[in-house]
C-alpha cells in the first residue's frame, strides 16, 4: 500500500554550524592582492539554477579591470570570475536539462566562478563534451564566445576571406584560429614570443606573425599579394588600430575586442576602402543570441575542430598572481585556477 510521506522538516542550522567552501573575495577595489580566500557558506539553487562543484575556474582580462574597480561596477563584498568547468551537484526546481552528476561549462554565474561551487542560471550551463578536460572547459565561456560574436556575427567573416587575428596566443586569439581555420578562412595570427608564434601555427594559422617586429605588416601585405586583409581582429586597438586601417582590404572591417587606452588614426584610411571599424563586447550578446553561439562552439569541441589551450594551472589561493600573470606579455593559451 502507497503511504503519503510527510515532508520531512528543513533544519535549520545556526550560521556558525553551516557547511563553508572557499571562496575568492573581493571586499575593495584594488590590485591583485584584494582577492582573498575566505570560508562563505556553501550555496544552494534556487528555482531555474544549477549548483556545480567547481573543479577549474578560467582566468579573463576582464576579472582583473572589475577587481581593479575600472569597469563593470560591482557590490561589494562578492566573488569575481565568470567561467568555470565542474560536476552539477544539484538543480533548483524547474530546471530542465541538468541533473547531479553532469559534467558541464558555465559561461556566467550568479554566485562568482572563483569558489569551490558556484551557482548559475540553466542557460549559462552548457554540456560538456567526454574527451575535452574540465581545465579545457573553463577555457570557453568569454574567450571562444568572444571569438565567435566577433568573427562571425560582428565581423560577418566568410571562408575564403582573409583574417588576421592581431594577438593569436592567448584566450581568445587561440579560439579565434581555430574557428576561423574550421570554417575555411585564410588565416594569419600574431604573437610576441617565438613559444606563443609555435602555438598560433599549431591551432591552424597559414601564416605566423611576430607583433613587435617592424617589418610585418609589410610582410602582411606581400603575403596577400598587396591586398590587405579582409578581416582584423584586434586584440589591443589603443596600439594598433591606426596601422590596421593601412593593411585592409577594400570593405574590410576591423573588430575591436581588445583596447587599453585612446589612439589616433587617420580616418582618410578607411575612405578608399569603404572600411568599418566595429566595436564589439560580448556583455551585449542577450540569451537567444548566446544560445546560439554556445550551440556552434559545443559542435566544434564534438567535431573536433576546436581544442581549448590551457597554459598554466594554478591553485585557486594563488589568484592574485594569476591577475597579474593575464596582463604580462608572452600570452600562451589560457590560465586555469584550480579549486
Ligand atoms: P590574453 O590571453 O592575455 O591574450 C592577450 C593577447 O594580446 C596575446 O595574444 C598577446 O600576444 C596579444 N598582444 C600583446 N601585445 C600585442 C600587440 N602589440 N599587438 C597585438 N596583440 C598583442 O587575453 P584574451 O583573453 O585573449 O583577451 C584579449 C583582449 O580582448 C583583452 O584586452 C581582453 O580584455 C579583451 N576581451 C574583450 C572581450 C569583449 O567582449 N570585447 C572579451 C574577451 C576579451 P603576446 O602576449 O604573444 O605578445
Amino acid at each position: 500500500m502507497l503511504r503519503r510521506e510527510r515532508a520531512p522538516k528543513a533544519i535549520i542550522l545556526p550560521n556558525n554550524e553551516r557547511p563553508t567552501m572557499k571562496a575568492i573575495r573581493i571586499h575593495q577595489s584594488g590590485d591583485p592582492s584584494v582577492m582573498k580566500l575566505e570560508d562563505v557558506p556553501d550555496p544552494t539553487p534556487a528555482a531555474g539554477q544549477v549548483l556545480i562543484i567547481v573543479h577549474a575556474i578560467g582566468v579573463n582580462p576582464v576579472d582583473t579591470y572589475i577587481r581593479g574597480g575600472i569597469y563593470g561596477q560591482r557590490d561589494l563584498p562578492y566573488t569575481p570570475g565568470f567561467d568555470a568547468a565542474g560536476v552539477v551537484e544539484a538543480a533548483g526546481t524547474g530546471v530542465k536539462h541538468f541533473k547531479a552528476g553532469d559534467r558541464v561549462y558555465i559561461a556566467g554565474s550568479v554566485s562568482g566562478a572563483y569558489a569551490q561551487k558556484a551557482l548559475c542560471l540553466e542557460h549559462q550551463a552548457h554540456p560538456l563534451p567526454k574527451h575535452i578536460s574540465l581545465a579545457q572547459g573553463a577555457a570557453l565561456g568569454v574567450p571562444y564566445a568572444t571569438a565567435y560574436r566577433a568573427m562571425f556575427i560582428s565581423g560577418k567573416a566568410k571562408p575564403a576571406e582573409t583574417v588576421l587575428v592581431h594577438g593569436a596566443s592567448g584566450g581568445v586569439g587561440t579560439a579565434a584560429v581555430q574557428l576561423a581555420r574550421a570554417a575555411g578562412l585564410v588565416v594569419f595570427g600574431t604573437a610576441g614570443t617565438e613559444q606563443g608564434r609555435k602555438l598560433v601555427a599549431e591551432q591552424g594559422a597559414h601564416h605566423v606573425l611576430d607583433h613587435h617586429d617592424p617589418d610585418y605588416l609589410k610582410r602582411l601585405m606581400d603575403l596577400t599579394g598587396g591586398a590587405g586583409v579582409d578581416l582584423i581582429l584586434e586584440m589591443l586597438a589603443n596600439v594598433n588600430l591606426g596601422k590596421d586601417l593601412t593593411i585592409l582590404a577594400k570593405f574590410g572591417r576591423v573588430v575591436v575586442i581588445g583596447s587599453r587606452g585612446p589612439v589616433e588614426i587617420d580616418a582618410r584610411n578607411t575612405m578608399g576602402r569603404d572600411a568599418d571599424i566595429r566595436g564589439m563586447t560580448l556583455m551585449n550578446a542577450d540569451e537567444k543570441e548566446l544560445r546560439s553561439i554556445h550551440a556552434a562552439l559545443i559542435a566544434g569541441l564534438e567535431n573536433r575542430t576546436l581544442n581549448p589551450i590551457i597554459g598554466k594551472e594554478m591553485p585557486l589561493a594563488e589568484a592574485p598572481r594569476a591577475h597579474e600573470e593575464v596582463m604580462k606579455s608572452g600570452a600562451y593559451g589560457k590560465i586555469v585556477l584550480v579549486p
